[in-house]
């Protein structure tokens, strides 16, 4: 018997989605309109550094226009190839679906190795690329809207936002053609966190799901709950300060490239990233045991298992061995087809990608609205709110001096109570209200049809149903 093979990204990603549509009874034709990527745009461009011209490929995928703009990130890896972007030109389809975010699903890449590079080199680089998209109407507040991914962050988005204003110089709405921009070149408070932050929405309310909690063997709340993460970039740094810190989950291990660092009385997660930026890896940090086979701890026992690196890390040659209970996917594609199959026969529950990491979109989505709209969240009621509240506060006072109650408001209420919300307020406001409501709209799928068996069906039940709704309007 041949060993069993595993697929590509691409295949992985098709492959469930063809499981999810057999359930469904979409007409003959739709289902495989939905699947298929609708173009993949390849351009090998050159740069002039140190002295001689370097030849760069990227590529930008739209996978569905059933809504405009098509949205999703820009990779800049060595991994990046036509495959990837397509997956996850595909996913983001599904998840913006899923989230109720009106947008259409796309993602670009660069295959380049970011920390090879300075950071005048980058900008060539990246203005260089974001030109040739550009060009194409492939970066477009109303077409085509990248945002950050794996490599990529805010200084990336405000040379992309820069390059387009250039190169649009009348377009009053330049700033919306790219999200996950910083603050000051018209990003919104909450972006850089939001990935992270939608990881953890999404865990406190599985954690709320008595159901899904008895189909995982967990008990209680996330309070001392064990977790392992992969990768302690954007995503997961964010994901574990924000569960070690707010939720008292204990980071147990945490796996980074160059190898792995556990200590099961928790790792202090603010110290080992400043560690990272120093020295470049997790190797020698002091307080925890390093590990160098970092993949390995991926099998360690522990509640909650993020991976929020790459893709594929949980596969055919591994899952068998994983214990964790409950996998959250922090990153895109973690656990391929076949990894997804072996763990869900030994009942390990997994909430998936474009449901898990949706909080990114989510926060983008709500970025891309205040630009155009060209005001901030919150600066029209913020002061109004706060004096309708202190009406109130007074009229409280007033009524206990007057009727001698002498009741006192608690100072710490009072302060909670007066305040308006600003953006960041309402922005974790928003994305907490879409990871509930999307993870309640999965969880009904999922306990309630029995031919459903698993949280990532039920996600893409739940999306392409509203997708086979944008396109059946249209009259497809
Ligand atoms: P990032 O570049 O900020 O972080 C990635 C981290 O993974 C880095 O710390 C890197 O050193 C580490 N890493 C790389 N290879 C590794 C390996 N082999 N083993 C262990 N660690 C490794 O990227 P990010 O933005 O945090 O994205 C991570 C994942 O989350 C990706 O799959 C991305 O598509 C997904 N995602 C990101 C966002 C976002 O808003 N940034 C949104 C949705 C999904």
């Amino acid at each position: 018997m041949s060993a069993p093979q595993e697929m590509s990204f691409r295949e992985s990603v098709d492959m469930m989605f063809n499981r999810a549509v057999a359930l469904m009874d979409l007409p003959p034709g739709l289902e495989e309109k939905i699947r298929v990527c609708n173009a993949t745009y390849t351009v090998r461009f050159g740069v002039r550094l140190r002295g001689k011209i370097q030849t760069f490929t990227g590529y930008r995928s739209v996978h569905s226009e059933h809504m405009e703009p098509v949205k999703g990130g820009i990779r800049f890896s060595m991994g990046v190839n036509q495959d990837e972007v397509e997956a996850l030109a595909a996913l983001m389809t599904y998840k913006c679906s899923l989230v109720e975010a009106p947008f259409g699903g796309s993602k670009g890449g660069l295959c380049i190795d970011p920390r090879q590079y300075d950071e005048h080199e980058l900008e060539l680089i990246t203005r260089r690329f974001a030109y040739e998209l550009i060009k194409r109407d492939l970066i477009n507040p109303s077409q085509n809207v990248p945002a950050p991914d794996m490599g990529t962050g805010e200084r990336e988005m405000a040379w992309i936002a820069d390059q387009y204003a250039r190169m649009n110089t009348t377009d009053i709405n330049a700033k919306a053609c790219v999200t996950g921009k910083p603050l000051n070149a018209g990003g919104i408070a909450g972006r850089v966190e939001a990935t992270g932050r939608g990881v953890q929405y999404a865990l406190r309310e599985f954690f709320r799901d008595e159901l899904g909690m008895q189909k995982a063997g967990l008990t209680g709340g996330l309070e001392g709950k064990r977790v392992v993460v992969q990768g302690l970039g954007n995503v997961g740094y964010h994901a574990t300060k924000f569960l070690s810190e707010e939720d008292g989950c204990k980071i147990i291990g945490i796996i980074e490239r160059d190898g792995a660092l556990v200590d099961a009385d928790g790792l202090n997660v603010d110290a080992v990233q400043q560690w990272i930026a120093k020295h470049g890896g997790v190797a020698g940090y002091p307080d925890a045991s390093f590990i160098e086979d970092g993949a390995k701890v991926l099998e360690e026992e522990c509640d909650i298992l993020i991976p929020a690196a790459l893709e594929g890390v949980i596969n055919i040659t591994n899952a068998d061995r994983i214990k964790a209970p409950l996998i959250i996917e922090a990153a895109n594609g973690p656990v391929t087809a076949g990894g997804d199959e072996i763990l869900r026969d030994k009942g390990t529950v997994i909430i998936p990608d474009m449901y898990a990491n949706a909080g990114g979109v989510t926060v983008s989505y709500f970025e891309w609205v205040k630009n155009l709209s060209h005001i901030r969240f919150g600066r029209m009621q913020r002061r109004q709110e706060e004096s309708r509240h202190q009406l109130v506060v007074d009229e409280l006072e007033r009524l206990s001096s007057d009727s001698g109650i002498g009741w006192e408001l608690s100072p710490n209420f009072k302060d909670r109570y007066l305040r308006g919300a600003d953006e960041l307020e309402l922005v974790r406001s928003g994305l907490d209200d879409t990871m509930r409501i999307a993870y309640q709209s999965m969880r009904e799928v999922w306990h309630g049809r029995d031919d459903v068996k698993d949280l990532r069906t039920a996600a893409y039940l739940v999306s392409i149903e509203k997708v086979a709704a944008s396109y059946r309007a249209k009259g497809l």
